[in-house]
């Protein structure tokens, strides 16, 4: 289960109001009529239900759940299903967009979609939250489907949500229905690889850019923001191709090590200490901020979103940053990077690999068959590799930053589909 506390807005631009302004730039950039940016801007549907659940303590609370699917212009909906305390509908509604995005970017043909009831995961027992993900997925029964719209897990939802989720549609439908989501157990038609897909996602998006700046692979430095299921898979991914990496962090702290940190050993140590680094001794502890301005040759923010500022971003030595977590960097941030000429690969192509084994799941699932975890792996590695190659070319077309070329050529291909498809 995926569950962080909400970052402090330091820039008092958000995350999402940061996504939109990139999404208004490439719009300017590729110059499409104020019609289209109206087209690509407004949400497709947004679906309220109310969720009457009754708790242990025999009490019935209702819940708002949300559902928006931002488009379907490049294929179904597709993403996660978020149970926060801050869940609105606004949120929502940005999130949606963003993985319309995220899916044009790496060519998976899906529209984008979120899902959310403000809840506290937290303070809810496993009956509770079956009940309340139950209830959720008996009110988006005829928005939900394999070809329409397909959920899957975000904050405070995990694999076994997603079970509950595919058995209670299953039921609706009189039918067992894999595919209408992804993220599940593996018994359950679950995909492998799915685990640690993001974490492979961000250890190709940084070889492949590493290789363009000319690091060296085993002379660089690495210093890796967050040791969860992003993080932690993509440092030892990072470690297993002969990367350096020097400087780790969660919740407990930050850990350095100028000749390297023996990723395996954190990891085994970090399962083995109630999954925490705390007291971890394969490395100096130092303040948890100061990883991020460390003098490394790659940065990879993988905890949370908001953390390279405007108020940091000048002290950040790396040469290059590799986002693993979604809207790590704000808009006003990434003007000061740019200016110390530090490359960024942005959230939507470096942590798309999650999505892309989403895809598969999917794709199995309509299938009916599974493939070998070798087959996932040099798919996602293909993926990834032919969306930064293409983002890396548009940003040389139009002088522009990576993250504003993987804009262009999301905003593009949905403008352009939509242009075959058609309206009213
Ligand atoms: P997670 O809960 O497994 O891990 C988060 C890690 O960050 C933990 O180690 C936590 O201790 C650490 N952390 C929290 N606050 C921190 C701080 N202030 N300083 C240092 N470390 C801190 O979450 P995750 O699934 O690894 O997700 C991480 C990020 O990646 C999020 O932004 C998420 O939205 C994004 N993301 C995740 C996936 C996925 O498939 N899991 C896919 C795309 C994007």
């Amino acid at each position: 289960m995926q569950y962080l506390e909400p970052a402090p807005i330091k820039d008092r631009e958000n995350p999402l109001e940061s996504m939109m302004s990139r999404f208004d730039e490439a719009v300017r950039i590729l110059g499409l009529s104020d019609e289209m940016y109206h087209i690509l801007k407004v949400p497709a549907r947004q679906v309220i239900v109310g969720l009457p659940v009754t708790m242990d303590s025999g009490k019935v609370k209702v819940f708002e759940g949300y559902r928006v699917i931002h488009s379907t212009i490049l294929g179904p909906g597709k993403g996660g299903v978020r149970f926060d305390p801050d869940v609105t509908l606004d949120e929502v509604n940005a999130l949606a967009a963003w993985m319309t995005w995220k899916c044009a970017v790496v060519d998976i043909p899906f529209g984008g979609a979120k899902g959310g009831v403000a809840c506290n995961p937290r303070e809810m027992s496993a009956g509770e939250m079956e009940r309340l993900i139950r209830a959720y997925t008996k009110g988006m029964q005829d928005i939900f489907g394999p070809d329409k719209d397909i959920p899957a897990p975000d904050m405070g939802t995990g694999p076994r949500e997603m079970a509950w989720l595919m058995d209670e549609y299953s039921k609706a439908k009189g039918m067992t229905t894999h595919g209408v989501v992804t993220g599940k157990p593996l018994v359950l038609g679950g995909s492998k690889g799915r685990v640690e897909a993001t974490g492979r996602g961000v250890m190709i998006s940084t070889l492949v850019s590493m290789a363009k700046l000319g690091l060296h692979i085993e002379k660089a430095k690495i210093a890796v923001q967050g040791f969860g299921n992003v993080g932690s898979w993509a440092a030892k991914l990072l470690e297993e191709k002969g990367c350096n990496i020097v400087a780790i962090s969660d919740i407990s702290g930050a850990y350095y090590n100028d000749k390297g940190i023996s990723i395996a050993d954190a990891i085994t140590y970090r399962d083995e200490n109630g999954g925490t680094l705390e007291n971890f001794k394969g490395a100096e502890k130092i303040d948890a901020d100061s990883l991020l301005t460390l003098p490394v040759d790659v940065l990879i923010p993988a905890a949370k979103e908001d953390v390279i500022t405007m108020h940091n971003a000048d002290k950040i030595q790396a040469k290059l940053i590799v986002e693993g977590a979604n809207g790590p960097t704000s808009a006003k941030a990434d003007v000061i990077l740019k200016d110390k000429g530090i490359i960024a690969v942005p959230d939507i192509l470096a942590n798309a690999g999650g999505v892309t084994v989403s895809y598969f799941e999917w794709v199995q699932n309509r299938m009916g068959y599974k493939w070998a975890l070798d087959r996932i792996n040099r798919r996602c590695e293909r993926a990834i590799t032919n969306a930064f190659n293409q983002v890396y070319d548009t940003s040389l077309k139009y002088d522009a930053s990576l993250r504003t070329a993987a804009y262009i050529i999301a905003i593009d291909k949905v403008a352009t589909t939509y242009k075959y498809r058609g309206g009213y």
